[in-house]
């Protein structure tokens, strides 16, 4: 058995279907003398498709964040014209009848040994651009390819040395119900889409790549964060009605997807949903969420070929919109940075990236770019009932100068003649220390702000919410967590401005009760978690949760407080054992 961290809860027997990096090394494959010049004219049309993508990249850079950022995508674009890129694939392919992506394997081998004898960082950037081109040219390669040996409907477990964002839309094709990968914590986005799709994941499974492979069966537990390769017969059957009775369960409890999220006496809980694609805002609706949230537009951002236009983000805002639950939604910008990157932002490594280069320290430093996206949030609010979001807030003074960017952004449209909604609520995310504990004066200025508990948590206890090592650390079951949380909530009550959580502990159903009890009314979390937690505000008063939220700020470890709030809960609902991780 292998043990890992538990991710998303469920129970899951699957085959594996392994997805390595488009980089990872696969066999050779020959081809006959009669498809060689077939494979030149396949390895043209993806550098050709490369091209129009870098052409693209260059043109919205340069013009929303300027000539100095699209730089990386000049030099890449040279790249694909270099005869000693693209001319030695084509002369590899022909003269030793490989496939291109062969062919661009070993031209990758070949340079990394070259370049490792070199101890230059300037030219080691450019072994650096090498593989980015060849990554983009190899994506275009496989992108049509099918994996061997599993059917097209079957059921998969999916493993992976991580999950990336352009990896999401695979998931959505294939029938995935599964997920296991070697990186990644708990909260890590490879963490969130798992959540938000309602797969049972196990992530931190160092080394699992090099034990499993395509076909293989396997049966996981991502409540405890178990992983079984070829289980026997016996335990195969013992998951199998594990399984079912989750799935049955899972599917009993959406029945309540029209029931009001209310308290047996009578306290009303709004359930909101965290979505990033309309994939997920459908599954919003199917599940009961009352509206979205949280709206991570990065996931736009991450999986575009280039830089996406003012229309297009206004069209994917609007068709997002018009998806969701009453289509209300609160519209985050761009959280890129930490474990989303894009590359047109600076391509430096940073010693720590979280505490770097990243969210509104970006955006807020490329004004164009920034009201690019603003103008498209504001036109597409004509389409439903919109908030605007800010990430990673630190201080006073940012807020005052995105008030004023939000202002600009309105001129300009008003004096362009372009229709835009006017009052749409301002709101904060509350995920940095420093603006947690002057949260009094933050609040004068906002409407309403919501915790992002994931930073929050990693940054209150200095430990990476990406990296499995510390990943015991970095778990929002903690007192100095719930403290802090209680200190945000009974200011936010104060001052009468709405709060909402929308971190991965909004749905985690043993932190529903001292959150309550703590006064917070609206949770926003993965769609597939509604029900769950709908289930448990209908079982549940505020009287309990207020005695519930008195005696944990009286535990002084983690420990005892996990202790409790497992026992409490299922005092409470005993029917949702299955739907938390034990981490
Ligand atoms: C958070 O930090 O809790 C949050 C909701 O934002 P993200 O997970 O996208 O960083
Ligand atoms: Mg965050």
């Amino acid at each position: 058995m292998l043990k890992g961290i538990a991710v998303s809860p469920g129970i899951a027997v699957a085959r594996a279907y392994c997805v390595d990096s488009v980089l990872a090394r696969r066999e050779p494959q020959y081809l006959s003398a009669a498809t060689v010049s077939q494979e030149i004219v396949r390895f043209d049309a993806a550098c050709q498709a490369a091209a129009v993508e870098m052409d693209a990249a260059i043109a919205r850079v340069s013009e929303q964040l300027g000539d100095d950022e699209a730089a990386i995508f000049r030099s890449h674009r040279l790249l694909l014209r270099d005869p000693a890129l693209v001319g030695k694939v084509k002369s590899s392919i022909l003269q030793r009848q490989v496939d291109a992506q062969t062919a661009l394997h070993d031209l990758l081998d070949e340079y990394t040994a070259l370049f490792d004898k070199i101890q230059d960082e300037y030219l080691q950037e450019r072994m650096a651009d090498i593989r980015d081109v060849v990554t983009r040219i190899m994506a275009h390669l496989t992108i049509q390819e099918t994996p061997a040996g599993l059917a097209g409907d079957e059921p998969v477990i999916l493993v992976a040395p991580e999950i990336l964002p352009s990896q999401a839309l695979l998931l959505e094709k294939l029938k995935v119900v599964g997920i296991l990968t070697e990186a990644g914590g708990g909260t890590g986005h490879a963490a969130i889409l798992a959540r938000a799709m309602g797969i049972p994941s196990v992530s931190g499974l160092r080394g699992v790549l090099k034990l499993v492979v395509t076909g293989d069966l396997l049966a996981i537990d991502g409540r405890l964060g178990s992983v079984f390769i070829k289980p026997d017969p016996e335990l195969e059957a013992a998951y199998r009605k594990a399984e079912r009775e989750y799935v049955h369960l899972r599917d009993k409890l959406v029945e309540n997807r029209d029931q009001p999220a209310i308290t047996k006496d009578g306290a009303a809980i709004e359930l909101l949903a965290n979505v990033n694609s309309v994939h997920d805002a459908e599954m919003a609706c199917r599940t009961g969420a009352t509206g979205v949230g949280l709206y991570r537009t990065e996931y736009l951002f991450l999986t575009h070929p280039s830089v996406p236009t003012e229309e297009e983000q206004l069209a994917t805002y609007r068709a997002i919109i018009e998806a969701s639950p009453n289509r209300k939604v609160t519209i985050r910008t761009l959280d890129i940075g930490g474990d989303k990157l894009v590359p047109y932002f600076g391509h430096e490594r940073e010693a720590n990236p979280f505490m770097g280069w990243r969210s509104i320290r970006i955006t807020s430093s490329y004004p164009e770019f920034f009201q690019t996206q603003l103008r498209a949030i504001l036109r597409a609010a004509m389409f439903g009932e919109v908030s605007l979001l800010f990430p990673m807030i630190s201080t006073l003074e940012e807020v005052r100068t995105i008030k004023r960017m939000v202002a600009d952004t309105k001129e300009r449209l008003r004096r362009e003649g372009i229709a835009f909604a006017d009052r749409l609520p301002f709101g904060i995310m509350l995920e940095v220390p420093a603006a947690a504990m002057t949260i009094h004066s933050l609040l004068r200025e906002v409407d309403y702000v919501s915790i992002g508990s994931n930073d929050l948590t990693q940054y209150v206890m200095a430990a990476d919410r990406d990296n499995p090592k510390v990943a015991h650390l970095c778990d929002p079951f903690s007192p100095p967590i719930f403290r802090l949380l209680r200190h945000i909530i009974r200011a936010c009550n104060r001052h009468d401005k709405p709060v909402t959580l929308c971190g991965e502990m909004a749905g985690r159903p043993r932190c529903f009760l001292p959150l309550v009890g703590m006064g917070l009314r609206r949770f926003s979390m993965s769609p597939a978690f509604v029900p769950t937690i709908k289930e448990l505000t209908r079982s549940s008063t505020i009287d309990i949760a207020c005695q519930v939220a008195e005696r944990v700020r009286r535990l002084r470890t983690f420990k005892r407080m996990r202790k409790y709030l497992t026992r409490v809960t299922r005092q409470v609902c005993p029917n949702i054992a299955f739907f938390d991780t034990t981490k």
